[in-house]
């Protein structure tokens, strides 16, 4: 954190960058692309956003930036507050510092499926419905928006004006899906199906993709068939999909020299070697299947409707 927490303690101002992947690696244009444009404000290489973020993940990918005992869902480390008081919180801040932004991350935020409509109604209550731009984290991982929502909330979240959610596939395959989270391997095949179910709600919609894995073998197909798959969905997905590029840092560094140390080569060659593999298949997976200008449309107005 490059900042103090603001927000009472429970928010932080996170920077955005659509070149943090660095050499090499496509533009990250999440969620700079469709904020700005949302907000009517001309676009930019970076964006600042009031960070939001639930204090539990069912998974645990090794390359998670946040501390494992921060996804535990301990009350020590959180406090109880409802959305509309995260709304007056943010609003509380000073105007010269207050992004036009908030991020609903974590964890994974899904694990309570209404904090988002109820952020959206705190919003509406107070004037700001698009005014401000509300993006939201998911990974993929639980059907509770359908379980567990009403109706009305998933209309809410579908429709309202100025919010932008992005999903989380966390490999290009099982294999490589079941070493990024420690999960079973089939839940990668259900990512798809609940991205299906997503999109289906009308939603805007995007993706992530974690390009790691622990071994390079027929590397080049295993990534042609991840974008069949993304194809699958609808032929355009892969150009709302953004790969994210891991890297080895701070707590990450600190859990693969302590208590994942045992996966530690696995994961050095995950960064290095896999990675890079991987997002130049990808990148040649692009350019074979969309032409150019197709690949240099804005990421929010490629539709997959
Ligand atoms: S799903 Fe996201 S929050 Fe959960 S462990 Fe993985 S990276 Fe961390």
């Amino acid at each position: 954190m490059t900042l103090p927490p603001n927000c009472g303690g429970l928010g932080r101002i996170r920077h955005f960058y659509k070149g943090s992947g660095g050499e090499g690696w496509p533009a990250t244009p999440l969620p700079i692309v469709p904020a700005l444009s949302s907000l009517g404000r001309e676009q930019s290489d970076s964006l600042t956003a009031e960070v939001f973020q639930n204090a539990g993940c069912n998974w645990r990918c090794w390359y998670c930036f946040v501390p494992f005992e921060l996804l535990d869902g301990r009350e020590a480390h959180g406090e109880w507050v409802n959305a509309g008081e995260l709304v007056d919180r943010y609003i509380a801040e000073p105007d010269a510092t207050r992004p036009a932004m908030i991020v609903l991350s974590g964890g994974q935020p899904d694990l309570c499926p209404e904090w988002v409509p109820w952020t959206m109604e705190a919003l509406r209550a107070r004037n700001l419905e698009g005014k401000v731009y509300l993006w939201s984290d998911d990974n993929l991982s639980t059907d509770y928006f359908w379980t567990y929502l009403t109706e009305e909330q998933r209309i809410l979240v579908a429709t309202f004006k100025g919010y932008g959610r992005v999903a989380c596939f966390k490999g290009f395959d099982n294999e490589s899906f079941a070493f990024n989270t420690g999960a079973a391997p089939k839940l990668f095949d259900q990512q798809f199906d609940l991205f299906a179910r997503l999109l289906a709600t009308g939603v805007d919609l995007y993706a992530y993709v974690t390009l790691t894995g622990p071994s390079v073998h027929n590397i080049d197909d295993r990534v042609a068939r991840f974008v069949d798959r993304l194809q699958s969905v609808h032929p355009n997905l892969p150009l709302r999909t953004a790969p994210l590029r891991v890297v080895t840092f701070g707590v990450v560094g600190e859990r693969l020299r302590g208590p994942l140390v045992r996966i530690r080569d696995d994961a050095e060659r995950a960064t290095e070697e896999v990675q890079v593999r991987a997002i130049a298949a990808w990148m040649r997976e692009l350019e074979a299947r969309f032409d150019g200008e197709a690949r240099a449309t804005p990421i929010d107005r490629v539709t997959i409707r």
